[in-house]
């Protein structure tokens, strides 16, 4: 296939948020809506392939490069196989040059589908996937023009279930294989292109989550079982816990009117208290007064003992002078009569 000329403007990705999309009530339109090459493969200059309503077929002489346009698809939705892409590297995915041109640094592919029956799981009308590759064997991926990473597309088109599809990219040969398959076989593939495959894989995760509710199911009847006995003793349990908290409570309240009562009454008796102590510190004071008063008494009483004391040890010393005078006087008589 000859290159066309770069004469179409680049698609740009209807980013709208889908309206009102409804699969069955749309007109049904092809999702495939364009595919933008360059650099890639033998398309080194801007190619754009616009797919309208029912089939587009490719024409061209032998090596003109169809398949590399079924490569660039494949590409583009993140294949990872180089032998499936018909290369061994990132480089042999970019144009290598011609006598006409030297080779380029980049290849490009977009690819275009239209959305607004919400296949794709993002909220876009329509959804334009780019990759582009360096002879750096750098790879990038772009989501509506936003660069995303590689497991981002993947992801939506997991969702889509498009990466599962065998036969959304029938290669060379594949058929003739087709036709050569054992009916059962052949039935796979007629159901998946049928798109029954999706549900009876969504029947099959029903299933087994079914069988796995069941199993849980069961695992809880175990569990109650095994509860059940003891569900008795733990309601008695739970009744005492509860009665315990209403006497806790009613205890509460009792000893907060005890209390209550109990401080009332021991701010009286500290009234009471201290005013009969200021009672006792008043007689207190009196009886002081009435201490000293006696003391000094006392003091009076003892220093008039002592004078008389004194007094009388003089009269006592002149009694005895008077004595040893009057036996002088008796002897001196008694000369005197003698
Ligand atoms: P056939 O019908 O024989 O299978 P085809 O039309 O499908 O042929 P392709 O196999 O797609 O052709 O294209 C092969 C052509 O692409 C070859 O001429 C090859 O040189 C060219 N080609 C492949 N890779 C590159 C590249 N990286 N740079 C330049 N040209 C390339």
């Amino acid at each position: 296939m000859s290159e066309t000329q770069p004469t179409r403007t680049r698609p740009q990705p209807n980013t709208a948020p889908r309206e009102g999309a409804s699969p069955s009530t749309e007109v049904i339109t092809p999702r495939l809506l364009r595919l933008e090459l360059h650099g890639y493969k033998s398309f080194a200059n801007r190619t754009e392939f616009v797919f309208p309503t029912g089939i587009t077929a490719i024409v061209g002489p032998n090596g003109s490069g169809k398949s590399n346009i079924a490569d660039a698809l494949r590409w583009v939705l993140g294949e990872q196989s180089y032998t499936l892409l018909r290369g061994k590297r990132t480089e042999d995915m970019i144009f290598s040059g011609s006598e006409q041109r030297p080779r380029m640094g980049m290849a490009s592919v977009s690819v275009t589908f239209d959305n607004r029956d919400g296949w794709l799981p993002v909220d876009y009308a329509t959804v334009a996937l780019t990759r582009r590759a360096y002879r750096s064997g750098e790879n990038e991926y772009f989501l509506n023009g936003t660069r995303v990473r590689l497991r981002d597309i993947q992801d939506l088109l997991a969702a889509s279930g498009l990466l599962k599809r065998s036969y959304a990219i029938i290669g060379q040969g594949l058929v003739d294989q087709a036709l050569s398959l054992r009916p059962e076989e052949r039935r796979v593939l007629i159901e998946e292109a049928a798109g029954i495959t999706a549900y009876q894989r969504k029947r099959d995760q029903a299933l087994t989550r079914l069988a796995e509710v069941e199993a849980n199911l069961v695992r809880v009847q175990d569990i109650v079982a095994e509860i059940a006995p003891r569900l008795k003793r733990l309601r008695q349990q739970v009744e005492k816990v509860q009665q315990h908290r209403l006497l806790e409570e009613e205890l509460r309240r009792l000893l907060l009117t005890w209390y209550g009562y109990r401080w009332h009454q021991a701010v009286a008796d500290l009234e009471k208290a201290r005013t009969a102590r200021e009672a006792h510190e008043a007689a207190l004071a009196e009886q002081r007064q009435a201490l000293q008063a006696l003391e000094q008494r006392l003091q009076a009483v003892e220093e008039e003992q002592e004078r008389l004391r004194a007094a009388n040890e003089a009269r006592h010393r002149h009694i005895a002078a008077l004595h040893r005078e009057a036996e002088t006087l008796l002897r001196e008589e008694a000369v005197i009569v003698e």
